[in-house]
């Protein structure tokens, strides 16, 4: 079990800046994401688009920003669990609450903040009717822990950043050719990531299926092979360890909207008039995941909402004590040890 002051359910821009307000009031924080790294919908939808309305910063990359933000909050060392979507709340007699994610991980505080955006972010999947059989036995949508694929003969799926990105970092790291399969042969990836996965195929260490597709796959309880269809070819069957469809993820709200939470048009709803507090005492909802009458989703209102959210959030969990808010000009950043 794990255990912190406040359990933050989503680690884009809004939830990394809740740690860093949380630790000037010296309470600890352990966030959950679905997706295995940090950063919401600006490192999984634009991280190299520049962002012009963060105060301060002219323009700023929506990947560097998430960068400045882990920065910003390492003083205060906080917990992730990543790759693992908050599936169950449940309340505790003492009020406190504990979160279970989708790989079973518990979480126990006596506060919770959701920053959950859009909602988790799943995989989109391919229609191939087999597929469910071979999920996490050759099958994966992400790519957690990419040591776990050294060594293994792999195929890629997509045409996005992911798709080119994962196909040149297993092509530069293992003996055989990495398979990479797309429905045309324009890409949305990056131009360099395109021209260097051109260059690994002059290499030998990428082999291109340009307007082809997965349509089955096949093995006995792990996959054994993938059957792919090109235009203007016959179908082919190739030998695999691993086939990696990196179709991209949809947001879902997911879970969260079976919490008892008041929900309305896929948000929820929360108290703007103090503090960002749900129908449930304890549970609070801040940036994108929120609705009030003139919610803007703009990255500064989710700042402004954490903020004031932890000072509730320091009442709940000190109930005893008196936080007397002083600016970080006077009694500076002091992180824990
Ligand atoms: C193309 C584009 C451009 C944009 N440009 C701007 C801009 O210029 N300025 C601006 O202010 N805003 C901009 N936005 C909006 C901005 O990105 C959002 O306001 C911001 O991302 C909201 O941050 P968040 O932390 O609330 O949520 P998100 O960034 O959506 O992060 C939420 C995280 O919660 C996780 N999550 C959700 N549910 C669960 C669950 N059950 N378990 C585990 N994890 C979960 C998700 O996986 C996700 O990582 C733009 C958005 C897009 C798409």
């Amino acid at each position: 079990m794990i255990k912190t002051d406040i359990i933050i359910i989503g680690a884009g821009p809004v939830g990394l800046f809740t740690i860093f307000e949380a630790g000037l009031m010296k309470l600890k924080c352990h966030l959950i994401d679905a997706i295995p790294q940090a950063g919401g919908q600006l490192t999984e939808i634009y991280p190299k688009k520049p962002i012009y309305d963060i105060p301060g910063y002219p323009s700023v990359l929506a990947g560097e920003l998430i960068d400045r933000l882990m920065e910003q909050a390492a003083p205060f060392k906080p917990g992730f669990t990543l790759g693992e979507r908050a599936d169950t709340i449940e309340k505790q007699e003492d009020g406190s609450f504990i979160v279970t994610t989708s790989e079973g991980t518990a979480h126990h505080a006596p506060v919770v903040m959701i920053a959950g955006g859009l909602g988790s972010f799943e995989p989109r999947k391919p229609k191939i009717e087999a597929l469910p059989n071979f999920e996490k036995n050759g099958v994966e949508y992400m790519v957690r822990e990419p040591e776990h694929f050294l060594g293994k003969k792999i195929f890629i799926s997509g045409g996005g950043d992911s798709a080119l990105d994962w196909a040149i970092y297993f092509a530069e790291k293992n003996d055989s050719p990495v398979g990479l399969i797309h429905r045309s042969d324009a890409f949305r990836a990056h131009k360099d990531s395109v021209e260097k996965a051109y260059q690994l195929e002059k290499e030998g260490k990428i082999e291109f299926y340009t307007h082809a597709e997965v349509v089955d796959l096949k093995g006995d309880k792990i996959l054994e092979s993938i059957e792919i269809k090109q235009k203007g070819q016959e179908n082919k069957i190739v030998e695999v360890d691993t086939w990696l469809p990196l179709f991209g993820l949809s947001p879902k709200l997911g879970p969260i909207g079976d919490w008892g939470l008041e929900i309305e048009k896929n948000a929820i709803k929360v108290d703007n008039t103090l503090d960002y507090q749900t129908n449930i005492p304890g549970v609070f909802a801040i940036g994108d995941v929120n609705t009030y009458p003139g919610k803007l989703k703009l990255i500064l209102c989710g700042f402004h909402e954490a903020t004031l959210a932890v000072q509730t959030a320091y009442k709940i969990i000190h109930p005893e004590k008196r936080f007397t808010l002083k600016y970080t000009t006077v009694q500076g950043v002091q992180g824990f040890d």
